[in-house]
């Protein structure tokens, strides 16, 4: 026996009667049973429609046939408005209240001021907005302007729902905020009226013969055949796309929790919250008898290893400047929203025909924020200011520079193409269009384009913690008395700030000495509160090596003889599950390979893939020898137009680092270099520094 025995997809309407012809934007409901299209109804309005759900279920009860029954605008707002309206966060309360609340009929309803009502009790700037009215409406905003939300602007799910707009938007194009309101009376109603025999999903258990759900039909469907209705269309698909789900699929789909704000049947539930599976302990194995690595080898089987480690969530907008996005983003707004006019000007119907034009002025103007609230006969021209959108009866401006007015006339000289000095709506992005892509590391530049396309809340990955660890029984820190044979630990600084610079969150573990039991305590430290252990000194093979020999023991180290200088052997390695990149305890080998190495896989880790340094060709102002066997990173930097290295390639030579700008990188093979001959140069800068 399956689930349900009918599918029934309703695409909801918060408007008045459409009249009697089939027509999209209007409400349409599908029936689909033993898998084929029963009926698609066009229903001119929710009394109709209201009329036209109770005999259905009623016909499905009395037939001891299971109902599904779709519709596609949300059964629940925004965490904490429940409670702030009834004081309950039951959502079925809400429910309720606006079925007492709202009037509604063919012709009228009340849903806008019902909006500046609600509005006005939390101090009339949110959290609906846009009046959809000609006449005023007291507390609820025409703009977003000045627009002050109480509640989070968006329920969980529809974070993850592509294109999805607030129930707080009122009206324009795509808006859902009146269908819920015009449609959770309805709804409600019927629960009522059908008490004991309908649940209402995914807030009550689903163990009634009729299941009422959220679904949103545009979610996962292509484009419309061009000879049917839109709407007609989508309520078949989506209830033809239930029908063949199997029941195990259709039981995990509706196996969701989501007890306040409700859920949209078909988005993944498990999306906001990755928490990826931890990597596994032989990520690091090298293929057998290899003795050198070659640096290209060794980077490109990291790639190939690693994958990202870190979860999600939504921070607004203002927090997530460098935080790397965790799935695509899309516009919820065109940029430009509107056409509107590139220059201070007059605007008409174009195009303007060659010769002189004159054309009477129309009374007023249009500026930025403040449209022209009428149309501007044909022949005529109104003023209008740079940003101003394109009233009616304009789509072509003439800079102002190039007019004569008098006598509340213009002249000018055609000819003038249509559109001209006009910017067109969506040019830049369109709404629906994918605006920054998973994976992206934000700039300032995005703040700029997230908020131009109505993103105020941004989907992130929670930013990659590393561990930042120096060995070594001749360490101290710096400030402390160094005795004889002591040196200051140089690498941790260097290292921490180095994490903070890429955008990874540093965590400090300060020295350890030589000693295997203090080491191994740190390492189970250091992996319950970090994504990737760095360590520097102790990584080879030596008697003191105690990173490499501990985690050899551990069963899950590798030692890298990577072809390279500088930098002695890297020890990878798991501890716990968590990787471990043991660098070499030079200064200088330390940060190449951190550079190197380390950079790519963490950036590959956090989320925003592998990250190539860019570098370029730049001629020497050096001679120099190579034997081939190694690749070769100098410390390098940029003066007149040429590279110049650091007079020693000393890997002790701490005073290089500084002195250098980037590294000159020497491929694998023999070279000798003479100047003028260009070599790949790659500025600290390439490495997000
Ligand atoms: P190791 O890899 O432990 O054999 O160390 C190689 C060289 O780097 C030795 O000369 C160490 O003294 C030096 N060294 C190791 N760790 C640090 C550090 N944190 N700061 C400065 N030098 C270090
Ligand atoms: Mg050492």
């Amino acid at each position: 026996m399956s689930l349900f025995d009918s599918f029934v997809m309703v695409d909801w309407s918060g408007g008045n009667d459409t009249g009697p012809r089939p027509r999209k934007d209007a409400i349409w409901a599908c029936v689909v049973r033993d898998g084929t299209v029963q009926t698609v109804d066009y229903l001119r309005n929710r009394v109709v429609a209201e009329e036209w759900l109770r005999s259905l279920i009623g016909t499905e009860l009395s037939a001891g046939r299971r109902l599904m029954l779709g519709f596609d605008f949300p059964f629940g707002y925004p965490s904490g408005f429940a409670k702030a309206i009834t004081g309950t966060h039951d959502p079925l309360a809400l429910w309720d209240w606006f079925e007492d609340q709202i009037e509604d009929s063919p012709t009228a309803n009340n849903r806008f001021d019902l909006a500046g009502q609600i509005n006005s009790g939390f101090g009339g700037k949110g959290p609906f907005w846009m009046n959809g009215l000609r006449r005023d409406i007291a507390g609820l905003p025409r703009t977003k302007q000045d627009y002050h939300n109480p509640f989070p602007d968006r329920r969980a799910v529809e974070h993850l729902a592509k294109g999805s707009f607030t129930c707080w938007q009122m009206a324009g194009t795509g808006a859902v905020g009146g269908q819920v309101m015009m449609g959770l009376p309805v709804l409600n109603r019927l629960r009522h009226a059908f008490g004991g025999k309908i649940a209402i999903w995914p807030f009550q258990p689903l163990d009634k013969p009729v299941a009422v759900v959220e679904i949103w039909p545009s979610l996962n469907l292509g484009a419309a055949p061009p000879d049917r209705i839109k709407d007609a269309w989508q309520v078949e698909q989506v209830a033809l796309t239930l029908s063949r789900m199997t029941d195990q699929e259709l039981d995990r789909q509706l196996n969701v929790s989501a007890s306040e704000e409700g859920w949209i049947l078909g988005v993944a539930q498990d999306k906001p919250n990755i928490s990826p599976p931890p990597l596994r302990n032989d990520c690091f194995a090298l293929p057998a008898g290899v003795n050198w690595t070659p640096v290209d080898d060794a980077l490109a089987l990291l790639q190939d290893r690693l994958r990202p480690v870190t979860g999600a969530e939504v921070v607004p907008l203002a927090q997530s400047m460098g935080r790397v996005l965790a799935e695509d983003v899309v516009a919820q707004r065109s940029n430009p929203p509107q056409p509107n006019t590139a220059v201070d000007g007059y605007g008409f119907a174009g195009p303007a025909a060659e010769g002189a034009q004159v054309m009477p002025l129309t009374e007023g103007r249009a500026a930025a924020g403040i449209p022209f609230d009428g149309t501007v006969p044909s022949g005529h021209a109104l003023r209008i200011l740079t940003g101003a959108a394109l009233p009616e009866g304009v789509d072509t401006v003439i800079l102002e520079e190039d007019v004569t007015v008098r006598d509340g006339h213009i002249a000018f000289h055609g000819p003038l193409k249509l559109g001209a000095n006009t910017r067109r709506a969506g040019e830049d992005v369109s709404a629906g269009e994918v605006a920054l892509t998973a994976g992206r590391k934000l700039t300032s530049a995005d703040m700029a384009l997230l908020s131009a396309v109505g993103i105020s809340e941004v989907p992130v990955r929670k930013p990659l913690r590393v561990a930042v660890l120096s060995t070594g029984d001749e360490l101290v820190e710096p400030g402390d008395t160094a005795g004889i044979g002591q040196i200051f630990d140089a690498n941790r600084p260097m290292l921490l700030s180095l994490i903070d610079r890429m955008g990874f969150v540093p965590v400090d573990l300060g020295r350890v000495a030589d000693d295997r039991e203090t080491l191994k305590a740190r390492l189970d430290e250091a992996s319950k509160q970090a994504d990737v252990i760095l360590t520097s000194g102790g990584a080879s093979a030596g008697d003191e090596d105690h990173v490499s020999a501990l985690l050899r023991e551990a069963g899950a180290m590798q030692e890298w003889r990577i072809a390279l200088k500088p930098g002695r052997p890297l020890a990878l390695g798991m501890w716990s599950g968590t990787p471990v990149f043991g660098l070499p305890g030079n200064p200088v080998a330390a940060k190449v390979c951190t550079l190197i190495f380390a950079r790519p896989a963490l950036c590959q880790m956090s989320g925003q893939g592998w990250a190539e340094p860019q570098g370029f060709e730049v001629p020497a102002a050096f001679e120099k020898r190579k034997k081939p066997g190694r690749r070769e990173y100098l410390r390098a930097r940029i003066r007149k137009g040429r590279v110049e290295v650091f007079h020693s390639e000393g890997s002790g030579r701490i005073s290089g680092l500084s002195w250098a700008e980037g590294l000159v990188e020497i491929e694998d093979g023999a070279r000798h270099i003479q100047p003028g001959d260009l070599v790949r140069f790659i500025p600290y800068g390439s490495f997000g520094l």
